[in-house]
């Protein structure tokens, strides 16, 4: 791909994190712009945690339009922005910076396209279900925080270190009207729990390519037709948890259109204009048929 229309005019994004050479990110973003004759350009920028305060200075210093953050830099970003929007805040983490007059301010769309994805692609509405989280990590986080704030009826944490679990839910019944509570882990989860809920979101790192024959521990027999299920995993696109989840005869969902609404979301943010959410899903697909 070429860049033949960059100029003095050209206004640019991007994304920080260390390392960044492997993300779909660039060709998702640049797809769209190209779609919709925006003289804008999205590059990836390694940036060393060592040097995160300064490359987020270099946001306003060269004039970017924001940025997106990626792994390392989540949380430690926080204290070097201007504002925080309310999910970001809840969630401790930022992944989309929007260079506004001078100011930078933080947003995480994470959770976000999750919950999009779920309503645009699986045509589900989260309100009023009870759902089950398999993990208490970043991820785990900003998809429990956007699934309250989508006003759920109530949320199930189960992960391998429970205090992290309950961390979890004492910081989603604190920030948000829903309750959270914790539930036992692997071989301690009852059927009968899992029987009873809507949504069941693995979002650990089990099952994530090279280790695609491994599935968390799950009562998966209490599985049935009236549920969906989902995996933040991408790679593969069917991780053993989901083929589990489809043996019951469960609907299931991967993580790529998480993927994809998280960056049309950030997209939106920046240009205030509708993303091309085809040919930015186009573009995603290309890059994972590579993986
Ligand atoms: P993280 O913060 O490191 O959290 C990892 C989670 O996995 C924790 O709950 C951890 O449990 C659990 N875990 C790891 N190894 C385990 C094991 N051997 N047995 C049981 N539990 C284990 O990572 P993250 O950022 O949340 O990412 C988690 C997954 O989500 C990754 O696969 C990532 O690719 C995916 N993800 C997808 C998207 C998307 O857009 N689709 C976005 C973000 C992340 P403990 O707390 O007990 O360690």
């Amino acid at each position: 791909m070429g860049f033949p229309h960059l100029n003095g005019k050209t206004k640019v994004c991007g994304l920080f994190g260390f390392p960044v050479e492997h993300s779909f990110s660039p060709a998702m973003h640049n797809a769209a712009f190209e779609q919709m004759g925006l003289n804008w350009a999205y590059m990836p920028f390694e940036v060393h945690p060592d040097k995160l305060p300064q490359a987020v200075q270099g946001i306003t210093a060269l004039g970017l339009v924001g940025a997106n953050v990626t792994v390392p830099h989540k949380q430690k970003v926080i204290p070097l922005l201007h504002e925080l929007d309310a999910a970001a805040r809840l969630i401790g983490a930022v992944n989309t910076i929007v260079s506004e007059k001078g100011k930078l301010i933080g947003y995480n769309t994470d959770g976000k396209g999750f919950v999009t994805s779920l309503e645009k692609d699986a045509k589900y509405n989260c309100n009023n279900k009870k759902v089950l989280i398999l993990g208490a990590g970043g991820a785990a986080r900003a998809v429990a925080v956007q699934l309250a704030l989508a006003g759920v009826n109530k949320l199930y944490i189960t992960n391998r270190s429970r205090e992290k679990a309950a961390q979890l839910a004492w910081e989603i019944e604190q920030g948000t009207a829903i309750q959270a509570e914790v539930l036992g882990w692997g071989t301690e989860l009852p059927g009968s729990r899992v029987a009873e809920m809507d949504l069941i979101v693995q979002t650990t790192s089990l099952g994530m390519s090279p280790a695609c024959n491994i599935a968390p521990d799950f009562p998966y027999e209490a599985l049935h037709s009236g549920q969906v299920v989902c995996d933040l995993i991408y790679n593969p696109e069917t991780t053993l948890f989901l083929k589990k989840a489809a043996m019951q005869k469960a609907k299931i969902y991967n993580g790529l259109g998480m993927l994809l609404y998280q960056g049309v979301l950030a997209f939106e943010l920046w240009t205030g204009l509708r993303a091309p959410v085809e040919v930015m899903r186009e573009a995603l697909y290309k890059q994972v048929k590579k993986i």
